[in-house]
């Protein structure tokens, strides 16, 4: 496989699919460019070897081409960041994209418009009718999967190599994520730096595993989260159990939960899980008390009391001080780490205290000799609103790939450059 350190860019121009994804606020000011700061490494190295970057990402969800999700909003800031000016094509292809291609020279960058103002690149079909028949459906979904071909050519045709740099969205095989891989033999196709690191820590929380391993799982539905837990049932020692799903746990095995939240139709799965962990020798850890509250809010009133006995007009927002030892325990003995998701409602403020002690027990143990691994949205806002984000072995950029890959699934992204 090629790698980008080995590649020598010098004269060539190469395609480089960012994710590019950043919140903007309604005067489109980046609010959080983490994610531009992530890709520069590799736009860096390419520059510094002569080479010419044609960058190309999605921006939000745009139903077709609109200002609101145009990348220029982020141009200055990245050419500020990249310390040279970044040229900018207003779509991204075309007959006037392509003369700006052309023109590139060694050193320079490209930046593309939002390739997501094509369908193709998504290869969904747009503007189809609510009341659209099935037939119809069909033929739209055909046609754009045909244009699509041609879009991907088109993008292909733009450079010599192909560097895949955007982990978010790697378990979509989109034109510019995947398929375009195809137009490049396997030398002239690479990760960036960004997607090798997450591809290696994904690896390590796979297949290169330290024992104890302890997953913690939060966020607030057992439904959303099935299937990692699941796969990880194969592959943990440890399972903390957290976040909104405790309160479907709780209730399944009989307790009071007040007005938790709770998916009453997911009660039996909770019980089968147990059981499968329990027949494959994983510990289970669930919560013991909870941070409740008389309404869903920070300023409601405030006690903490058994997680089975929480009584009516009361919920569980996060955990009580017990559950923070327990797990705290666990944590710190453990040599291998996955977090994923909140221990309880950590956008108020009062609620936040169990997630950070979730957090500083990561810090801790990794400092002992810990990998840990933190990755989907939730977790990765709490790590970084506490502070805690260098304490830990990685921070992943990618939310639902990153999930997807745990969860044993083959991302496109990955598979078109590993196994093309
Ligand atoms: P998820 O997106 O599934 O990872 O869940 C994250 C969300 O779960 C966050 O927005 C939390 O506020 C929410 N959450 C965590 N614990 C609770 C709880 N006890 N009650 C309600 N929501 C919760």
């Amino acid at each position: 496989m090629q790698t980008i350190e080995k590649y020598n860019f010098a004269g060539k121009k190469a395609f480089v699919r960012v994710d590019f994804n950043v919140p903007l606020d309604e005067n489109f000011n980046i609010t959080d460019d983490t994610r531009i700061r992530a890709a520069l490494p590799t736009l860096k190295k390419i520059i510094a070897d002569g080479g010419s970057p044609i960058i190309g990402s999605h921006l939000g969800r745009p139903k077709g081409a609109t200002d609101k999700y145009s990348l220029k909003h982020i141009l200055a800031h990245l050419s500020k960041l990249l310390e040279t000016n970044v040229q900018f094509a207003p779509d991204c292809i075309g007959e006037a994209t392509a003369a700006q291609v052309a023109a590139l020279k060694p050193g320079e960058a490209l930046l593309l418009e939002n390739l997501r103002f094509y369908a193709e690149e998504e290869g969904k079909p747009r503007g189809l009718a609510d009341d659209a028949s099935d037939d119809e459906k069909k033929a739209a979904k055909k046609t754009v999967k045909e244009s699509q071909q041609t879009f991907t050519q088109t993008l292909a045709s733009y450079a010599d190599a192909y560097v895949n740099d955007a982990f978010g969205t790697a378990h979509r095989a989109h034109a510019s994520t995947a398929l375009i891989a195809a137009y490049f033999d396997t030398d002239n196709k690479m990760f960036g730096y960004l997607m090798e690191k997450e591809v290696q820590a994904v690896e390590k929380i796979l297949t290169n595993i330290n024992r104890p391993f302890t997953a913690i799982m939060g966020g607030s539905k057992v439904s959303s989260k099935i299937e990692i837990i699941e796969n990880l049932l194969d592959k943990v020692d440890n399972l903390i159990i957290t976040g909104g799903m405790t309160y479907t746990f709780t209730k399944a095995q009989g307790g009071r939960i007040g007005g938790s939240i709770c998916e009453d139709d997911k009660l039996d799965l909770a019980l089968e899980l147990l059981k499968k962990a329990k027949d494959k020798g994983v510990n289970i850890v669930l919560a013991i008390d909870a941070k409740v509250a008389d309404s869903f809010s920070n300023d409601a009133q405030i006690g903490i009391c058994r997680v089975h006995d929480i009584p009516d007009g009361w919920e569980g927002l996060d955990i009580g001080p017990g559950t923070e030892e327990l797990y705290a325990d666990v944590i710190r003995q453990s040599k291998t780490i996955l977090w994923n998701g909140p221990t309880g409602v950590f956008e108020f403020e009062n609620f936040t205290h169990g997630s950070r002690a979730v957090g500083e027990a990561i810090v801790e143990a990794t400092r002992n000799g810990a990998f840990s691994l933190v990755g989907g949205g939730d977790s990765v806002a709490c790590v970084n609103k506490f502070g805690l984000a260098s304490g830990v072995s990685y921070v992943s950029t990618g939310g639902g790939a990153l999930l997807e890959a745990i969860e044993g699934k083959t991302l496109p992204g990955i598979a078109a450059i590993q196994n093309p």
